[in-house]
């Protein structure tokens, strides 16, 4: 492809952070740039930060350690990736699917305190294609006892009513794959206020035992550390947060400007200052569009099915809104080292492939 949908930026900060740990042997999940890797995200969403292995792990390990186990249901949105709806099904819970609200594409607040039951002990919502949910809206949730987790995997630096993704529910969850906003490689990190709850997931993602009583396990845990050479690019990245949101903001903004008016664009709800992680469009002839684009090298992609789409995940209930989207949306490469040539470079070739379907 000659634009591919997404490439990491990586530049002499990186490689001089990556190549001073391997250097130093500071190879595994206890090394030093682990700890500061945590310090440095703390210091810029405002709460305690547990890094791990990635973002699927993060909200595994967030569930289990909320107590979310065996045929509890969990509440999850009906269109996203897979993530959030397989943590589930993984603690061995249940997803009950909600659809998304038109006005923001995230989880439908009303719907989802509609979906609430004494068997419901929690609800992920995940701030879709960097768009914060509407938090406001979510917190009946806590009157009835069922805590909420934010996935922010594809949201970093937005913000709701002013303040980032991370801050919100019980506890927020990020990824760090290659294709997110800043990224180690593979990686992730939880986010909370709640104490216990920190010790417990610090105590479960390290086998279940402290460096203070080696070998003498609290619980049955699991290994699901950052391995310190992902962190120390994760810190190189950390650094440069400011530049590696603007640039891709900028990309978008580009995009914004250029695409001709019969590109439908991803909705902005009042309440949100978006983040743009890949640049989601839409369009009846989505499909048709994509061939074209990506015949002309050009690395667009449809979203993600819906959820309850998939055999795995089906209901025989109808989300309309989610089913929609799903049909309609793709994501047009995106990538903090896009120049504006590159942008219009696609936008000729949308222009294009207009006229041919
Ligand atoms: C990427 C992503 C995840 C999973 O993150 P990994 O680090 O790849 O495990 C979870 N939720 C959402 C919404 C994501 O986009």
């Amino acid at each position: 492809m000659k634009i591919p949908l997404s490439q990491p930026s990586i530049t002499q900060l990186e490689i001089d952070s990556v190549t001073l740990a391997i250097t130093e042997k500071w190879i595994s999940g206890t090394g030093p740039d682990v700890r500061e890797f945590e310090q440095l995200l703390t210091e810029r969403i405002g709460r305690h930060a547990l890094a791990c292995s990635n973002g699927t792990v993060a909200l595994e390990a967030t569930l289990r350690m909320l107590g979310v186990g065996y045929r509890d249901q969990v509440i999850v949105p009906a269109l996203s990736f897979a993530a959030p709806a397989a943590a589930v099904i993984n603690v061995g819970a249940i997803p009950v699917f909600v659809d998304i609200d038109p006005v923001s594409w995230t989880i439908d607040p009303e719907q989802t305190i509609r979906a609430r039951s004494a068997k419901v002990k929690a609800a992920i919502a995940v701030d879709l294609l960097g768009h914060p949910a509407d938090y406001e809206n979510l917190k009946p949730l806590e009157l009835f006892n069922i805590f909420l987790i934010e996935d922010a995997a594809e949201a970093h630096g937005a913000k709701y009513q002013g303040r980032y993704t991370g801050l919100f529910g019980v506890a927020a969850t990020f990824s760090f794959h290659a294709n997110k906003g800043i990224t180690a490689g593979e990686g992730g990190a939880i986010l909370t206020h709640h104490e216990k709850l920190y010790d417990k997931l610090k105590l479960y993602l390290n086998h279940g035992m402290t460096p203070e009583k080696p070998y003498y396990h609290e619980m049955a845990g699991t290994n699901g550390r950052l391995g310190n050479l992902q962190a120390a690019l994760a810190c190189a990245q950390m650094e440069r947060w400011d530049e590696l949101i603007s640039k891709r903001n900028e990309v978008a903004y580009w995009y914004d400007q250029l695409l001709p008016e019969e590109i439908g664009r991803r909705p902005v709800a009042p309440w949100a200052q978006p983040s743009t992680w890949l640049y989601t469009v839409t369009h009846s002839e989505r499909d048709q569009l994509v061939t074209f684009l990506r015949e002309h090298e050009i690395d667009s992609r449809a979203i993600w099915p819906m959820l309850p789409n998939l055999p795995l995940y089906a209901t025989g209930e109808r989300y309309p809104v989610a089913n929609r989207v799903s049909k309609e949306a793709f994501w047009l490469p995106t990538s903090a080292e896009m120049t504006y040539e590159d942008v219009e470079l696609v936008v000729k070739t949308i222009k294009e492939g207009l006229t041919k379907i």
